[in-house]
């Protein structure tokens, strides 16, 4: 298996974003689904997630059920491709009115920072959120360990880690040649919308109403020239995506893809949210690979002419 940074590696799998429901979509190569090994429900990595946030049932075979507490959904096949869906669930829920402001109260709705002036108490659900950052975890330590050439004829475009816990719920990963080749044609500056609004609608379904949101607090645009993307959502002050500047080779633009990392995710529900970016970013850019390929071949053997 050649790295996506490096090289070309063939599509394996895909993260995908379904506005309806709305759910992050997984597809996965099925010759790569029929090679990976359930993982047991008693190995120690699945004990360690088990133990570390309170989670029960997990199903780990890719061919069948995967995931705790069954938040993966297996869905029919698509161009042979196995799939799943990741609902996003409404992780904040409004369980009466707040206690500390309105009625029979000195504090107004309007000044109490408890309910931020909804009126309302709120509660997260903490452990259906950890049962979906766990599974998503599980899904890509699996994937990215697996060793495989498949022929199929797309790239992969985007490989994605995660991490857990302990208020550190970052994301990283590579973006493959190809991808930064299709973000290298975007005009810098330019907001990409259809990432913008995956991830608006994610928060909006994860945290209701009660945070006042602004659908320009979500960012994704390419703001340096050859394909620099920066990613980011409302946190704790903002959870972004950003490009590893080491990484970042601009002589070989064309040739080598190159790193991100996350800063600033806190919460799972904000991790979640950066996915579903990712999502809409892969589903974007993947059909525009049929029209380029001729052009970025072009520019890959210009870059390795001038290079040599
Ligand atoms: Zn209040």
């Amino acid at each position: 298996m050649s790295h996506p940074n490096g090289s070309n590696a063939s599509r394996w799998y895909s993260l995908g974003w379904d506005p309806r429901g709305p759910a992050l979509v997984l597809r996965i190569h099925p010759e790569f689904a029929r090679q990976a090994k359930a993982i047991p429900d008693d190995s120690h990595f699945i004990v360690g997630l088990r133990e570390k946030f309170g989670l029960r049932g997990f199903s780990g075979d890719l061919n069948g059920q995967f995931g705790f507490e069954g938040v993966f959904t297996r869905e029919d096949p698509e161009d042979g491709f196995v799939r799943f869906k990741v609902p996003i669930p409404v992780l904040n829920n409004d369980v009466g009115p707040c206690k500390y402001s309105g009625d029979g109260s000195d504090t107004p709705h309007e000044e109490c920072t408890d309910c931020m002036g909804t009126g309302r108490k709120w509660v997260f659900n903490d452990h259906l959120a950890h049962a979906i950052v766990a599974s998503f975890h599980a899904f890509l330590e699996v994937i990215g360990s697996l060793t495989l050439d498949t022929d199929h004829p797309e790239p992969q475009l985007m490989q994605v880690f995660t991490s857990l816990g302990d208020g550190c719920y970052d994301l990283r990963g590579m973006f493959s040649p190809f991808l930064r080749g299709y973000l290298s044609t975007l005009p810098i500056g330019m907001r990409i919308q259809e990432v913008e609004r995956a991830m608006y609608v994610a928060y909006s379904q994860i945290f209701g109403s009660p945070k006042p949101y602004v659908p320009d607090h979500f960012r994704a645009s390419v703001d340096h020239a050859e394909g620099w993307l920066n990613i980011s959502c409302p946190g704790l002050d903002f959870s972004r995506i950003t490009p590893v500047r080491d990484s970042f080779s601009r002589s070989l633009a064309f040739i080598r893809g190159y790193d991100f990392v996350s800063d600033g995710v806190t919460t799972p529900a904000h991790q979640l949210v950066l996915c579903a970016g990712l999502g809409a970013l892969d589903d974007l850019a993947r059909p525009f690979w049929h029209t380029w390929r001729a052009a970025t071949r072009d520019a890959i053997a210009k870059a390795v002419t001038e290079f040599a």
